[in-house]
């Protein structure tokens, strides 16, 4: 059990060098994430680390209990002092996926955090900053929960995704009426979300981190096993990856595939695949209501990282094929709201896989390392710029 007291923060935390605890990418974090029974190190340091922000910046700490399991989510946040004015949720680890946890600390801790500080100030509105959603599946990641993809811990090993039920958390006759089929991570902070923000229908601007294996899979499948049957039936995914190859080609993108593309489809997907180990990539989807913060995200986005990013032909994608509960999707009906998920590459989806490449391979550590460090780089810097339009929306409307 975990439990946290004022007491054990200051005698345990509080004493060590706050320049020390800003170094969370440290080396060690490779053995935090991979190996299960470290977690608790690490979520421990977390925690240190936002508690510091709090007090430095007098912005809330709290920890949001879940159940009788001694667990909690930490969160910071600060209410809205306009009720009409415009909140922000930012969320991270809803999966096993931390490009999120890691980008909000190092947008906590750097100089990027001003832009949070003055648009809140300037517009009165309030945030909500959940570093990770998912604490059972983070301090619990094993088999049955697809290694803390799944909100399910020790003890509990139906498999269910809390990414399907924030549509349901939005409003409050719906939150009511579907409460109690709501998993539990999902609906304390759905409530909780509901009281920071009012009155349910006000602005509210959500950026949601994930990460994925797909684009790469995807770039290793098409070089392998392309043919027209493969061709005929295309997710996002597929499409963009096949568009990358048009566009990298020159070629004007074509609905009707022809059996003699396949070949040079093949050949320009391995080439515009070359590095791409050490490359990193985003996708932002986004709905009616979002896709102009989307497009502003990616003009700056596209610059920043202009030469880390492998080769895409876009880097947005209308969420509206995408499955329903989750935030964007919640977003297509909702003009009141303005949603971004966040793609980048996922690291640690097999557990046992990626423990063994860094047994095997000292030099692999670093690599992990060196592209969760890629990942919350783009986190922290999709903060910052969504920021950034949140201000310069407000100064129009003034
Ligand atoms: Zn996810």
């Amino acid at each position: 059990m975990r439990k946290f007291s004022i007491s054990y923060w200051l005698d345990n935390v509080s004493k060590k060098d706050f320049s020390q605890d800003m170094k969370l990418l440290n080396t060690e974090i490779m053995s935090e994430l991979l190996y299960a029974e470290k977690r608790s190190v690490l979520l421990d340091r977390i925690i240190s680390n936002i508690k510091k922000i709090a007090e430095r910046h007098e912005i809330e700490y709290m920890e949001i209990p879940l159940g009788s399991s001694g667990l909690f989510i930490p969160v910071l946040y600060r209410e809205k002092s306009d009720p009409n004015s415009t909140f922000l949720l930012l969320l991270g680890a809803q999966h096993n996926e931390y490009n999120g946890t890691f980008g909000i600390l190092e947008f906590l801790n750097s100089k990027m955090n001003k832009s949070l500080f003055e648009w809140q100030k300037s517009c009165s509105g309030g945030f909500l900053i959940i570093p990770v959603l998912n604490i059972r599946g983070f301090l619990h990641p094993i088999f049955e929960n697809k290694w803390g993809y799944y909100v399910t811990g020790i003890n509990n090993l139906q498999q269910t995704n809390c990414n399907r039920f924030w549509d349901k958390t939005l409003e409050q006759d719906i939150f009511q009426k579907y409460e109690s089929s709501i998993p539990e991570e999902s609906r304390v902070v759905g409530d909780f979300l509901l009281r920071l923000r009012q009155d349910p229908r006000t602005p509210l601007t959500v950026l949601d981190f994930h990460e994925t294996s797909l684009p790469y899979r995807i770039r290793k499948e098409m070089t392998q096993t392309l043919n027209l049957n493969y061709l005929s039936d295309l997710n996002w995914i597929k499409e963009v990856t096949l568009e990358s190859a048009f566009k990298y080609k020159g070629i004007s993108y074509l609905n009707k595939k022809r059996s003699e593309d396949i070949k040079w489809i093949k050949e320009a997907v391995t080439e515009m695949s070359e590095h791409i180990q050490e490359k990193a990539i985003y996708f932002l989807f986004y709905s009616p209501y979002s896709k102009d913060l989307a497009n502003f995200l990616d003009s700056h986005l596209q610059k920043e990282f202009a030469s880390v990013l492998w080769y895409s032909s876009r880097y947005i994608v209308d969420h509206s094929q995408k499955i329903e509960g989750c935030f964007v999707s919640a977003n297509m009906s909702r003009p009141w709201m303005c949603a971004i998920e966040i793609e980048s590459h996922k690291l640690f989806f097999n557990l046992p896989e990626e423990q063994k490449k860094y047994e095997e391979n000292l030099q692999y550590g670093k690599y992990l390392l060196n592209q969760l460090r890629l990942n919350s780089n783009i986190a922290a810097n999709v903060i910052y710029f969504t920021l950034k339009y949140l201000s310069s929306r407000n100064n129009k409307e003034k």
